[in-house]
């Protein structure tokens, strides 16, 4: 079998700070992919007019992220719609995990934007007692129940239609817009989670108008935390701890933007993202001529 390649560099984000990230550690002649999730940067998506931005004062945000995305596939990056499920070091090189397929780098730079923070009441109470955040993988222990999806993102469709396939009952809330890809027997429930409730384990989701009995909840499709995309990652203040150089607390893998810490802005990010491509650039690099094999 032929060898599986190993990017120098592997970007997880796709918003202002991946996209900054992947076009210097390009500048400096490293191969780069960036993995990110079905919409690139949903802040900027939301974002009526940027006004601080030097140079475009007054842009809607989905434009200026579509500039980004021109800027960097002109460049030939490559961006793949994965989202990344996990990150393992395994001695010079990190497993990076999507659905679809297991990616090798060399360095890895995170810029997942604003850290996942449960927000439901009773959420952190039964995370493993019925509530989970990955149908894949938890999915076979409905057998035959029934269950609800909270949909933060139309990949929640593909999770649900599996689901319906083994459980009794699912049904579907979506907090993105209207799903398109849904099997018939997936029950579209419109609104507003409050709190998830029962006793020692799930029982029941609670809507602001209505009440849905069920044995299980999945939440598909928010952010993933940085703790549970890469166990054992310093964090502070609920952020990914960095120094000046963007390097965390783990060797080779940097981190930029909004999952950093705040002010939450895209200078900031595009800024943080390029010192973080610099110095994943600069960590191959000295690896390569430690190792007698550098490449200039
Ligand atoms: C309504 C609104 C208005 C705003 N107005 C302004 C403004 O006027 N000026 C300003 O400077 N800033 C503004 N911001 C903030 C700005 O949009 C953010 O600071 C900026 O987008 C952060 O960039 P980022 O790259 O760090 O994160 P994001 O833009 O959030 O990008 C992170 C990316 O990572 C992806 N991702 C996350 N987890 C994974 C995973 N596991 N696998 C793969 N991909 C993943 C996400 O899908 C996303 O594409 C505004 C934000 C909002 C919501």
């Amino acid at each position: 079998m032929p060898e599986q390649h190993i990017y120098d560099v592997a970007v997880i984000g796709c918003g202002p700070a991946g996209l900054s990230a992947a076009i210097n550690v390009k500048v400096r002649n490293r191969d780069v992919i960036v993995l990110g999730a079905e919409v690139c940067s949903p802040p900027l998506d939301k974002a009526p007019r940027i006004d601080n931005y030097l140079g475009f004062a007054g842009i809607p945000g989905a434009m200026l992220r579509d500039k980004f995305l021109e800027h960097a596939t002109s460049m030939g990056i490559e961006i793949r719609r994965n989202k990344v499920a996990a990150v393992i070091p395994d001695g010079d090189v990190f497993f990076i995990t999507t659905r679809e397929e297991t990616i090798l780098a060399q360095t890895v730079v995170m810029a997942t934007g604003t850290p996942y923070r449960p927000r439901l009441k009773g959420e952190e109470e039964f995370l493993g007692r019925g509530l989970s955040y990955c149908a894949t993988c938890d999915g076979p222990l409905y057998r035959g129940k029934d269950i609800v999806i909270i949909a933060h993102s139309p990949e929640a469709e593909i999770e649900a239609n599996y689901m319906a396939e083994i459980c009794r009952q699912v049904y579907f809330v979506p907090l993105f817009g209207e799903p398109q890809n849904l099997e018939e027997k997936v029950q579209v429930v419109p609104g507003q989670p409050t709190r998830v409730a029962g006793d020692n384990k799930v029982t029941s989701l609670h809507l602001e108008d209505k009440i849905l009995t069920v044995d299980g909840v999945f939440i598909v499709g928010a952010e993933t935390p940085p703790e549970r995309l890469f166990p054992g990652i310093e964090m502070k203040d609920n952020h990914i701890k960095v120094d000046r150089n963007m390097q965390t607390s783990i060797p080779g893998l940097f981190a930029a933007g909004d999952c950093v810490g705040p002010p939450y802005q895209v200078a900031k990010s595009v800024g943080e993202g390029q010192v973080a491509g610099l110095s994943a650039a600069k960590f191959v690099v000295a690896r390569r001529s430690q190792k007698g094999q550098a490449k200039i």
